[in-house]
């Protein structure tokens, strides 16, 4: 199997290592060439546009920023689309909203090709340790097809359901995770001022029921005061705003997810956006100054 991946940032790059580390043929395009060609080896080859890592791949992974770029790598004259042919799978990875995953599947099945959408749940660490976990939406056939590919990169996939269902589950993951991540920066606010140290805080939530396993990953970054991106703010900020924007298509209400998006979406014109997310800690600590 010749597999292809399109789109080499934080994530991507270290997924298509790990399958070339396996011994499979990965063919590689970024928009930016050179993050192509840091990562290019005689497994790894580095190809001109989305088309031709189609045409030369049985299965094409995506791992794209928004659902703009998805679409602009797939539709555009030399994009993945033109590559495509009977028999083969495309599976994106980025986190984008489940309607625009359906519209993307609909598509691929009007044109006789496969599709799953498989985002994934960890950062940078357990991507470089292949170590994530894929949410997968599809075809069982195709799934299971697929399967031995996501063991490399990830240590569990999950068949949430029909395409569209791993797009789903991951927003609900990312809400999760960053209204939790904002509850916690606001305790450690709050606890400070009152004159709790930063260590106490840390140490009472460790292990604790009310706290997030985020917190103990974040808790470096956040006592040093230096935020080199594993989850760039811009992008949690994007995936609180596809959450909004799905409970809008549900007709139901996220209040909470509304107001913690925008308080992101502060902290990004403030110029953080490709600032590691824990930097809201920082960002909400100068405010209170
Ligand atoms: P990243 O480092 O910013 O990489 C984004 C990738 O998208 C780059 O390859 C970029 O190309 C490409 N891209 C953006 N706009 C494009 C366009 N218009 N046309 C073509 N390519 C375009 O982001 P990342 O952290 O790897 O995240 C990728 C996806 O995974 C996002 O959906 C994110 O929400 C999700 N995710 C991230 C994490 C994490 O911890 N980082 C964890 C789980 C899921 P260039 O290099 O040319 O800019």
């Amino acid at each position: 199997m010749k597999t292809g991946f399109i789109g080499l940032g934080i994530m991507g790059s270290r997924m298509a290592t790990n399958l070339i580390k396996a011994d499979y043929t990965v063919n590689l395009y970024n928009r930016t060439k050179s993050k192509a060609e840091k990562i290019s080896s005689k497994r790894g080859i580095v190809k001109d546009s989305p088309a031709e890592v189609a045409y030369d791949s049985d299965v094409i992974f995506t791992m794209l920023s928004t659902p703009e770029a998805v679409q602009e790598v797939v539709l555009a004259e030399e994009g993945l689309m033109a590559g495509m042919s009977k028999g083969k799978v495309w599976i994106d990875c980025s986190t984008v909203n489940p309607s625009f995953t359906k519209q993307m599947a609909d598509l691929t099945a009007e044109l006789g090709f496969n599709f799953l959408d498989a985002p994934v749940a960890g950062s940078l660490v357990p991507a470089e340790k292949g170590e994530l976990v894929f949410l997968v939406g599809g075809k069982k056939t195709i799934v299971k097809y697929c399967a031995p590919l996501f063991k490399i990169m990830g240590s569990r996939f999950v068949h949430a359901g029909d395409a569209g269902m791993g797009s789903s589950l991951k927003l609900v993951n990312n809400l999760v995770m960053g209204l939790s991540f904002y509850a916690f920066t606001e305790g450690l606010l709050l606890g400070e001022s009152l004159g709790i140290s930063q260590q106490q805080i840390f140490d009472l939530m460790d292990g604790s029921p009310v706290a997030a396993q985020m917190i103990n990953l974040k808790r470096q970054k956040m006592e040093q005061s230096s935020y080199e991106p594993e989850f760039p703010l811009q992008w949690l900020q994007k995936d609180l705003h596809l959450a909004t924007q799905t409970a809008y298509e549900q007709g139901i209400s996220l209040p909470g997810t509304n107001t913690v998006k925008e308080i992101f979406a502060l902290a990004k014109q403030a110029g953080l956006a490709e600032k590691d997310f824990s930097v809201i800690y920082d960002f909400l600590g100068k405010m209170k100054k």
